[in-house]
């Protein structure tokens, strides 16, 4: 069998020239599924295998147990052509916006719902990996998101509102890497697992005076605080709130903080590959391949976006 190549680039040309059918996007999905790791057995653990019954399908010559490039992937029981799948995750990883659901199921006409659903799991996808955290000058803040924020006391996001934290690397030239996350309060037990998850213990952290950072100090020794004076000591981190901000009320209206998250989710995998966009759709797929596919709790099933 021919080697897979890497699908590079942001051409959606080239794109339409590689993948033309079902066939092309099974063969791309056998070669990650297949290729960093070696065939075995998911019933009986054999290590050979013949042709299946679907197209890059393997066959145990053991057991007989037919696996397909897709079971156990986030592909798997789609409720459309592999086809379409890849056109939606290749749209969603290579706009500089995304897409919304709404826009999704206009241009391919599928239901809305039905087009959300697979978004979801392209933002399961979109999840850190973690294994990056930020580090080097790292500006940290909380802000709102929906209903009004003029005149509101700092503390818990109320009604409508959410309340998110976001962390920036600040480089010399501007923006390095950035997260963000839902809390449901400005308290330093809200933050800590934020920190834990996104942040390097060794960066040198700038927060504003809020006291739910100070009790931090102890594990972030580099925590410098200074006072906000209206987010004017954090310039970049400011116009990066702006964008999220200005992103999100373009695509949703308001959402459950699971879904919020999925969204800064999405925002923030292609914010951080903004200048490798070569491999961002290949980056996706590959994810899509590994990670565990995940349900949306049933109350988050609300407004689609
Ligand atoms: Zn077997």
């Amino acid at each position: 069998m021919e080697r897979r190549e890497q699908f590079l680039g942001e051409n959606s040309i080239n794109f339409n020239r590689r993948f033309q059918c079902d066939e092309d996007c099974y063969h791309y999905l056998s070669e990650i599924k297949w290729s960093s790791i070696d065939y075995r057995c998911k019933r009986c653990g054999y290590t050979k295998y013949g042709k299946g019954s679907k197209p890059y399908s393997r066959r145990c010559t053991k057991c007989n147990y037919d696996e397909s490039p897709t079971a156990g992937t986030m592909f798997d029981k789609c409720k459309f052509s592999l086809l379409i799948a890849f056109h939606i995750a290749f749209r969603i990883s290579t706009k500089k916006k995304g897409m919304s659901s709404a826009e999704l199921s206009e241009e391919l006409d599928f239901r809305q719902k039905t087009c959300w659903e697979f978004k979801w799991k392209i933002q399961q996808a979109m999840k850190s990996s973690l294994r990056y955290p930020l580090r080097g000058t790292v500006h940290v803040d909380e802000f709102y998101v929906g209903g009004e924020e003029e005149g509101e006391k700092r503390g818990r996001g109320k009604g409508k509102k959410r309340l998110v934290i976001v962390a920036l690397e600040i480089v010399r030239g501007g923006f390095g890497r950035a997260y963000a996350a839902t809390i449901t309060d400005a308290s330093s037990d809200s933050f800590k697992p934020f920190f834990e998850k996104y942040i390097d213990k060794d960066a040198d952290l700038v927060a504003d005076e809020w006291t739910g950072y100070i009790p931090l100090k102890s594990t972030y020794q580099k925590l410098r605080q200074v006072p906000s004076n209206k987010g004017k000591s954090f310039p970049e981190l400011h116009i990066h709130i702006m964008n999220i901000k200005i992103w999100l009320r373009g695509i949703h209206h308001h959402c459950s903080e699971e879904r919020l998250q999925g969204y800064l989710d999405e925002y923030h995998f292609r914010f951080n590959r903004r200048n490798k966009m070569e491999s961002i759709f290949d980056v996706l797929m590959r994810r899509m391949v590994q990670y565990e596919p995940k349900r949306l709790s049933n109350s988050t099933e609300e407004t689609a976006v």
